[in-house]
C-alpha cells in the first residue's frame, strides 16, 4: 500500500487527482480501525496531517471557517463558546484519546448516520467546503452532503477543506442516547439551534435514518409558534407537537443498538427536552452558552 504524504493543500489535491483511489487519513480513528479489521484495503493512504491549513480555523465575514483537520478537543476548547451545539456533540465522541485525534472532517468523510457532529452541523445550517484540483471549490449545504449510509457528496478527486457555519446567535443543544455514558455510538441523537434574529429553528436528527437529516416540518412548525419577542412560557402543546414532528421525520431501523420504535420515541423525548432547555435560555437571555 502506498503512503502519500503531501505537505501542502495544493499537493494534497494534486495527489488525490492523480490517485482517486487513495484513502484520505486525518485522525485515523475510523480509517485505522477499518484497515485493522480488513474492512478496507485501499491502494494508497493519503495522509493529510502535514497540511497545516486543515488544522486552522478562522472567522471570515461573520462566519467561522473550521478546517477539516481541527480535532474535537480543539472544537470544544477553542470554539465551544461560539458553537455550543457542536461542542456538546464533540464532548460525547469516544474518549479523550479519540477526541484528541478525531476530527469533524473525518466524521464528514465517514458520513455515518450515527456521526455525532452531523446533527449540530445541520441545525446550525453549516456548509461544507470541498475542493478538487480540476474544478476548484464547491460549497455544499450540510443538508445535501449526506447521500446515503456512509456515503457523501464528495467526488473521487475531492477532499473536504473545511466547514463553514455562523457562530450561535441563540441557544443550541445536542442530546444523544447511548447504551452507556461514554465510548458509545449513538442509538439516536438530536440537535436544536434557535436563530432568534431570523425567528427560525434548526434541527438535526442522527442515527435514525439512512443519513443524518433535518426535521423540516418540525422546524417550520416551531418557527411559527414560538413567541420570539414576548419570550413567554413554552406551551406544552407546542413542545409535544414539535416532538411528534421530529419523530415523524425519522426513518429508523431495528438494529443491535435499538429498535425503530424506541428510536422514534426517544427522538420525540429529546426534541421536547432540548427545546425546553433552549427556550429557557432564550427567555433568560443566556443564549449561546455552552452546556457542560
Ligand atoms: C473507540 C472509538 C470511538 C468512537 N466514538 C465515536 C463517537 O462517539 N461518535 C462519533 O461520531 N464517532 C466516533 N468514532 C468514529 C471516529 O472517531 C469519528 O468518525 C471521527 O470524527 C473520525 O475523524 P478522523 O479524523 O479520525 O477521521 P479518519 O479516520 O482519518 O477518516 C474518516 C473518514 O473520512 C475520510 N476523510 C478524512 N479527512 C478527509 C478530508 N479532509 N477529505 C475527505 N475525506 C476525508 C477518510 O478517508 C475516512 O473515510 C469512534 C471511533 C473509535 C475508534
Amino acid at each position: 500500500m502506498d503512503f502519500l504524504r503531501p505537505m501542502t493543500w495544493e499537493d494534497a489535491l494534486a495527489a488525490k487527482a492523480a490517485h482517486p483511489g487513495a484513502l484520505p487519513v486525518q485522525g485515523g480513528t475510523d480509517v485505522m480501525v477499518e484497515i485493522n479489521f480488513d474492512v478496507r484495503r485501499p491502494e494508497a493512504l493519503l495522509d493529510l496531517n502535514p497540511v497545516r491549513e486543515l488544522a486552522e480555523w478562522d472567522a471570515v465575514d461573520g462566519r467561522l471557517r473550521v478546517g477539516a483537520g481541527v480535532p474535537y478537543v480543539r472544537v470544544i476548547a477553542e470554539l465551544g463558546d461560539r458553537l455550543p451545539g457542536l461542542a456538546q456533540a464533540s464532548r460525547t465522541v469516544g474518549s479523550p484519546q479519540i477526541r484528541n485525534r478525531g476530527t469533524v472532517g473525518g466524521n464528514l468523510g465517514a458520513a455515518s448516520p450515527a456521526g455525532d457532529s452531523h446533527p449540530p452541523l445541520l441545525a446550525g445550517g453549516a456548509e461544507i467546503e470541498v475542493e478538487s484540483a480540476a474544478r476548484g471549490v464547491r460549497m455544499i449545504p450540510a443538508a445535501d452532503f449526506y447521500t446515503g449510509v456512509k456515503r457523501n457528496a464528495l467526488e473521487p478527486d475531492e477532499l473536504v477543506r473545511a466547514f463553514w457555519t455562523r457562530p450561535a446567535a441563540g441557544p443550541q443543544y445536542f442530546s444523544k442516547i447511548g447504551t452507556r455514558n461514554a465510548m458509545v455510538i449513538a442509538v439516536c441523537s438530536f440537535a436544536i439551534a434557535l436563530h432568534p434574529g431570523e425567528r427560525r429553528v434548526g434541527t438535526g436528527v442522527g442515527s435514525a435514518a439512512p443519513t443524518p437529516r433535518r426535521a423540516a416540518a418540525a422546524e417550520e412548525f416551531l418557527s411559527a409558534e414560538l413567541d420570539w419577542e414576548g419570550r413567554g412560557p413554552l406551551p406544552d402543546s407546542v413542545a409535544r407537537r414539535f416532538g411528534d414532528l421530529v419523530r415523524e421525520a425519522a426513518a429508523p431501523i431495528d438494529d443491535v443498538r435499538g429498535t425503530a420504535d424506541y428510536r422514534r420515541h426517544a427522538l420525540a423525548v429529546m426534541a421536547r427536552r432540548t427545546l425546553a432547555w433552549a427556550w429557557n435560555d432564550h427567555r433568560a437571555g443566556t443564549a449561546g452558552k455552552e452546556a457542560s
